[in-house]
């Protein structure tokens, strides 16, 4: 008698969560936590460090999003599908915290910088409230590619720069590095009331970069420090041409490996995301790299 076995399903890396606002606080005068979950976030598992997600939200003047219907295919590819001018409007944003509840949903922190510029993303985390539904693309199984923090086994040391974007990511890349590894950090933040409480079992040394304190943001901070010995992992996020300063110090003026640098762009000074983006795809198909294009970068590090 021969038996078969039945190869388990095989999980979709990402997969649309209709998610409910469960509450909202604020952490400081720029920032915002949303804090997502109830019926729809079963299944939700992300890998930690720097996982990100995107949210679909309605394009102005929609009340609602229009968002794909469940179907074959990846869910990007069911949002391609649809309208150009309907379809929802997506955006990237890091996980914080994510903790799976008793009841078997997950409850998924998402930390907002409410910039002045009134993007349809800092719109809605404004106007947020218990009770919101959302849709979002988010993770189903922890080793997915949305996750960029990954330094290599030989890794010494971990440098992090992130602007008021990326603390919520960098939070949770120092709550996951192992105890003792050696990381200097510095978090940009607009006020000195939107500096967080920090975990870490890293021999880290971190700085808050404080702009309504007259900080210095720009590559010459990190230019000006004294840095461990031994092989470094950097891992830094942010705006664009800023990014792309900073990169060219590390790998030209400091030697790291390029490969040893994960930049990640986070938004672009003057261009909503999907401008970015569009930047981003025309500088790859001319043969443009990231390195060379503050934006190519954009094209393949979101949850797709
Ligand atoms: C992987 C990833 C993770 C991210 N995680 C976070 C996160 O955890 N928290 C967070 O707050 N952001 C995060 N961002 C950045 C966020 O997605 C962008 O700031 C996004 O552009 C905000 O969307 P929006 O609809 O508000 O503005 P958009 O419509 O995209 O832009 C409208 C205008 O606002 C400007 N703008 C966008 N962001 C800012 C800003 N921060 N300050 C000033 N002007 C801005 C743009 O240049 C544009 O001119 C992340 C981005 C990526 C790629």
């Amino acid at each position: 008698m021969t038996s078969t076995t039945a190869a388990a399903p095989e999980v979709a890396p990402f997969q649309l969560f209709d998610l409910t606002v469960v509450r909202t606080r604020r952490l400081g005068p720029s920032i915002l936590r949303i804090t997502l979950g109830g019926p729809g976030s079963e299944g939700f598992r992300g890998g930690g460090r720097d996982q990100s997600l995107s949210l679909l939200l309605p394009r102005p003047g929609q009340r609602e999003a229009v968002v794909p219907a469940a179907g074959g295919g990846t869910w990007h590819e069911r949002w391609r599908a649809l309208p150009e001018d309907e379809r929802a409007v997506l955006r990237s944003y890091a996980v914080r915290a994510e903790r799976p509840r008793p009841d078997g949903s997950t409850e998924v922190d998402l930390d907002f910088v409410l910039h002045g510029d009134g993007g349809p993303a800092s719109r809605w985390a404004r106007a947020a409230a218990p009770g919101d539904r959302i849709t979002v693309a988010g993770p189903a199984v922890a080793d997915n590619t949305a996750v960029h923090f990954r330094p290599p086994a030989d890794t010494d040391w971990v440098l992090i720069r992130a602007d008021e974007t990326a603390p919520p990511a960098a939070a949770a890349v120092l709550e996951w590095l192992p105890a003792g590894l050696p990381a200097r950090v510095w978090l940009e933040v607009p006020r000195t009331e939107d500096r967080q409480a920090l975990n870490t079992a890293a021999k880290s040394r971190i700085s808050w970069l404080v702009r309504s304190e007259g900080a210095a943001c720009g590559v010459e901070t990190v230019r000006a420090a004294a840095l461990p010995e031994g092989t470094p992992y950097a891992w830094i996020a942010g705006e664009a041409s800023r990014l792309r300063a900073l990169r060219h110090h590390l790998v030209r003026e400091r030697g790291f490996a390029p490969e040893r640098v994960t930049s990640t762009t986070y938004w672009t000074r003057g261009l909503s995301e999907e401008q970015a983006r569009r930047a981003g795809s025309e500088a790859v198909s001319a043969g443009i790299s990231s390195a060379e294009h503050p934006k190519a970068e954009w094209v393949d590090q979101v949850a797709r």
